[in-house]
């Protein structure tokens, strides 16, 4: 066993011991909810201007608007966003204008060193997960993009003004991951 998977188990212990001496529900959903921060959520951490673009920007739009969140080659860092204005949106779903996009990731994102970290879309009524449809232009983002070892995809939901952070690891590319957002 490993570092990490040691801890993981001294984690599962400690969560099985609280989760018995909790007394309220609330105790109890506390205790979910921090070893869900510490163990299964991915951390993405994202400048407060990214943020603030992709909080105000996505949610004063009609939903199945998407845009692209980027940040230095190298990093996980999420610091840069732009609005897809010309993706394909229809009601239920979204897709990126890919020929506007390769063209300013060859001119424009690549010379100042950033690169697609992900993509944020927004959903009409109070559907927080990526549909299958989603999946689908994420798979084929990440196959045509092989340094990606990670898919940021933000769901935001301007009806209910939340946004629900998911990644989509290279090892598990059937699978989104319920993330969360870390301000720097
Ligand atoms: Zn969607």
């Amino acid at each position: 066993m490993n570092n990490k998977s040691k801890n993981i188990h001294k984690l599962n212990e400690i969560k099985r011991k609280l989760l018995k001496k909790a007394t309220t529900q609330l105790t109890e959903k506390l205790i979910n909810f921090c070893y869900d921060i510490v163990v299964v959520m991915k951390k993405i951490p994202i400048s407060r201007k990214a943020f603030y673009e992709l909080r105000h920007r996505l949610s004063s739009r009609p939903a199945e608007s998407g845009a692209i969140l980027l940040g230095p080659a190298g990093s996980n860092a999420i610091t840069h966003f732009y609005y897809d204005r010309g993706g394909n949106s229809t009601a239920t779903s979204y897709s990126p204008d890919y020929t506007t996009l390769n063209k300013k990731l060859r001119r424009r994102w690549r010379p100042a060193g950033l690169e697609i970290k992900g993509i944020a879309h927004s959903h009409g009524g109070d559907l927080n997960n990526l549909t299958y449809g989603d999946m689908r232009y994420i798979k084929r983002l990440m196959s045509r993009n092989p340094q990606m070892s990670m898919f940021v995809a933000p769901v935001v939901l301007p009806y209910k003004n939340s946004i629900h952070p998911m990644v989509i690891c290279r090892d598990r590319m059937d699978y989104a991951q319920k993330a969360y957002f870390e301000l720097f």
